[in-house]
């Protein structure tokens, strides 16, 4: 479970707050999506979750644990059962795809595994599946910069699979996606979650996808909350 308790977030003192009394608690397994126009602080409040940004006050709790509190050893190992992905889907570009998403989930090996791609055998197994599951095997030994947004968000997603997170907190997955491929990858997203359970929260800004995956949509305007419901709650004349 994910508590958001009363949030709030002032980016400059003479900013508006980005979040403003912000209170929202997350059961495990919900699909939620938050929903709200740029600039209505959905980035802020998702990197709050874990802990990429502190609420100038208030409290995120995840399984009944201080996440604006804890200190970084603390952090790091909550951050171990929460997966992230993004945007700008964050890749080291100039490795190939395997090992990309062996340096996520294998981040304590040393560097020069990385760099030499001397990875042990059970680990590239376990990237390897993870890449079968996302529908792109056959592209294990591209360099990521050579693949199109939908293939480089398909690797951001392997490398949190291998993670094996019981949050996934994504951060307008779609936003540089055309609607195709956009779709794609929310039915992926969609059929992991049925498949792994793990609780899921997104940042979308189009009401259409987030009706299609969401469980619960959270509605965010000016940093509070102004929604919360089904999406079939949801009136879109409003
Ligand atoms: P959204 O994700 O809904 O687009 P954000 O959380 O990114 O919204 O932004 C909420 C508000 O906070 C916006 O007014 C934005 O300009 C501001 N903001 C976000 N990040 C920063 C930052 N690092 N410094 C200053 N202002 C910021
Ligand atoms: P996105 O919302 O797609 O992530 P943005 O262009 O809004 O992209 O923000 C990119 C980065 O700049 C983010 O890290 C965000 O926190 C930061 N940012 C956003 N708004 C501001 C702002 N007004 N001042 C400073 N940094 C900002």
């Amino acid at each position: 479970m994910l508590q958001f308790i009363d949030l709030t977030k002032r980016y400059g003192k003479a900013d508006p707050p980005a979040l403003q009394d912000f209170s929202l608690t997350v059961e495990e397994g919900e699909f939620v999506v938050l929903l709200g126009r740029s600039g209505a602080g959905k980035s802020t409040l998702i990197r709050c979750a874990n802990g990429l940004i502190r609420p100038t006050s208030g409290e995120v709790r995840w399984k009944g644990e201080s996440v604006t509190r804890a200190k970084k050893e603390e952090l790091l190992k909550l951050r171990a059962g929460m997966g992230m992905i993004f945007q700008q889907f964050q890749l080291i570009s100039r490795l190939d795809v395997l090992t990309n998403v062996m340096v996520g989930r294998f981040h304590h090996l040393p560097l020069w595994r990385s760099l030499t791609g001397t990875f042990p055998p059970e680990v590239v197994e376990t990237a390897r599946e993870a890449l079968h599951r996302v529908g792109i095997g056959h592209l294990a030994r591209q360099r990521a910069d050579g693949l199109s947004g939908g293939q480089q968000q398909r690797v951001a997603i392997a490398r949190v699979l291998v993670q094996r997170p019981k949050l996934l907190l994504g951060d307008e997955p779609v936003a540089s996606l055309d609607p195709v491929t956009a779709d794609a990858i929310l039915r992926l997203l969609k059929e992991i979650h049925r498949h792994e359970k793990m609780t899921t929260i997104l940042n979308l800004h189009d009401v259409h996808m987030a009706r299609r995956v969401a469980t619960r949509i959270v509605g965010i305007r000016n940093g509070r909350l102004v929604f919360d419901g089904k999406p079939e709650e949801l009136d879109e004349s409003r």
